[in-house]
């Protein structure tokens, strides 16, 4: 997962405000834009894979019969987030 430094927000894929949440692998940051980013600073989790499943779900015109599946994806990613990332605190 390399990326530049123009990478958009990797849990909804803004681009706007764009905060750098550095991992202990290099090469291997996330981003987050402003609004995630909100929602990271109080720990709104289900908050946050709503608004992901929603952007992706906008973005790629996913089939509501795959929604689920969907979900269970960006699940899946902000636990690693939660995992790996060293939250500023
Ligand atoms: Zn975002």
């Amino acid at each position: 997962m390399k990326r530049g430094p123009s990478s958009p927000c990797d849990f909804c894929g803004s681009v706007q405000g764009l905060q750098c949440y550095p991992t202990d692998v290099p090469g291997a940051d996330w981003y987050a834009c402003a609004n995630c980013v909100a929602l990271i600073r109080i720990e709104d989790w289900d908050s946050l894979i709503d608004r992901s499943v929603a952007a992706y779900a906008a973005l790629r015109s996913i089939p509501e019969n795959e929604l689920n599946a969907l979900r269970q994806q960006v699940e899946s990613r902000v636990k690693s987030f939660r995992t790996f990332c060293l939250l500023p605190v």
